[in-house]
């Protein structure tokens, strides 16, 4: 089958197998790596990918994009055991809501939240990888919520990582704190930083860009610049669209976002041949995407807390994965844009360019009433209680949709029992949590707070890392 190469999207990095981005975060060049061709599933590969169980799918989705860096028959197990204690059978289920349209809920994982299907695998590929290679790793990663938990549950005890996970601190749910701060193995430490996530984000990325601090603690991501993470996201694209009709009939899928991970994922399966027709953006207040789409413009505003944390950041990192396509895949067009946008805090996009880019996808923003009207009305017409986030995107989903026709799918990117309150708020009814999270809130925990300071931080990783050269 021959290595898939990873290229950056600055153009001025080393190329890397999988094995090696899986273990690289941000590139040398401060880009991101992206695969060097959007491999093709053919319409008879879908067709034969229709009533798959989740796993064996999601091996076959994947597998172009591993090249010869995992044997066959382990990286078929390592995916099995990813998805075997998910509470659900079938791992990312569709719940009709209404006429052709229907949720696919991502929130069946150890926390609840659609980052599990993503972290489950790439922590099972660490362990797998370090091992092999006798190496050990430090994750650093920043987190508005739902990415440190799942990231922590993915890497917790495991013999060759020790992990930081920074989130703002007070800007968490409470659910979502504990969900990080009460696990107390030795290899995690949480970092609740005085600042908003953004500040978070910005040091995650200057301690990559520290090459010597990089080499020396041997970093490794797990937010969604590692390309891992975006990789196992586009299985279930690929999964809700065999089993809605692809490739017979395209799919439309709408997409709570802010850091453009879950739906960039998207757009690759769509590069990939998966017929999709519309790609629709829900964004809370912090809007930076849906204004992109509606100018051309892509301007930082400040944080505004909301009822979907998840979503409140203003710089997508993401977003330069989609730019670098935009530009045609050059790297020096994307490297040019990316230093404007840092410099003046704005992006402008050049007319032709934005029309494409609006005709892939379409974006709508709610604020905090709009989306508990969401989580009340679809309680009312479903009896379906469903978290803000979700609420977001299937909202944004009714407004943008084109043609009622083609299936619509939104997906419930957290369980709404991760966000109580507002849930409560919109519909009186208090959703419990599952059963493996009954005590959550008895549990001991443990965190420490730091300013929003890289020396500081750095510092921290620096004592407290077991893997430092
Ligand atoms: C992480 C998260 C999001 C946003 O995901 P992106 O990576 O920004 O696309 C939305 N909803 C929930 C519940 C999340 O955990």
């Amino acid at each position: 089958m021959g290595a898939m190469e990873y290229i950056s999207t600055r153009g001025g990095a080393p190329v890397l197998d999988f094995e090696e981005v899986l273990l690289t975060g941000l590139a040398e060049d401060g880009g991101l790596y992206v695969p060097a061709y959007w491999p093709k599933l053919s319409a008879r590969d879908l067709r034969e990918m229709r009533g798959l169980p989740y796993p064996d799918l999601a091996a076959r989705v994947m597998r172009p994009f591993i090249g010869d860096s995992i044997e066959e028959a382990d990286f078929v197990a390592l995916v099995r055991r990813a998805y075997a204690d998910f509470d659900h059978d079938a791992v990312a289920p569709l719940k009709q809501i209404s006429e052709n349209s229907w949720l696919m809920e991502l929130f069946h994982g150890p926390t609840i939240a659609f980052k599990d299907y993503a972290l489950q695998l790439v922590g099972l590929l660490f362990d797998h990888v370090l091992t092999k290679r006798g190496e050990r790793l430090t994750i650093v990663g920043a987190t508005s919520g739902d990415t440190g938990s799942a990231a922590i549950e993915a890497c917790r005890d495991r013999a060759a990582v020790d992990i930081f996970i920074m989130h703002p601190h007070r800007r968490t749910s409470e659910v979502q704190r504990r969900q990080m701060t009460s696990v107390l193995s030795p290899n995690v430490h949480n970092l609740a930083i005085e600042g908003t996530f953004d500040d978070c984000q910005d040091i995650v990325k200057s301690m990559f860009g520290d090459a010597p601090f990089r080499d020396s603690m041997r970093l490794g991501a797990v937010n969604s610049i590692n390309w891992a993470r975006v990789m196992a996201q586009i299985v279930y694209y690929v999964h809700a669209a065999v089993s809605l009709g692809a490739p017979d009939r395209p799919v439309s899928f709408a997409v709570p976002t802010g850091n453009f991970g879950n739906v960039f994922a998207g757009y690759a399966a769509k590069q990939m041949g998966l017929p999709i027709d519309q790609l629709i953006i829900g964004s809370n207040s912090n809007d930076i995407l849906t204004r992109f789409f509606e100018t051309g413009r892509m301007e930082i505003g400040g944080v505004t807390p909301t009822l979907s944390p998840s979503m409140d950041i203003q710089v997508s990192s993401n977003f330069e994965r989609y730019l670098f396509d935009l530009y045609g895949r050059d790297g020096d067009a994307t490297a040019a844009a990316m230093t404007d946008f840092r410099r003046d805090g704005a992006l402008d996009v050049e007319a032709e360019r934005w029309s494409l880019a609006c005709g892939t996808f379409d974006a709508r923003r709610l604020d905090d009433a709009a989306t508990l009207g969401a989580i009340a009305a679809v309680h009312q017409s479903t009896g379906e209680l469903i978290d803000p986030h979700t609420a977001v995107g299937v909202i944004a989903g009714m407004e943008a949709r084109r043609d009622p026709a083609t299936p619509l799918v939104s997906l419930a990117c957290a369980h709404p029992a991760k966000f109580p309150d507002a849930v409560e708020q919109a519909t009186g009814v208090r959703p419990p949590l599952p059963a493996h999270l009954a005590d959550l809130f008895e549990r001991e925990e443990r965190l420490h707070v730091l300013g929003a300071g890289l020396q500081v931080v750095q510092q921290y990783v620096r004592e407290h890392a077991r893997s430092a050269a």
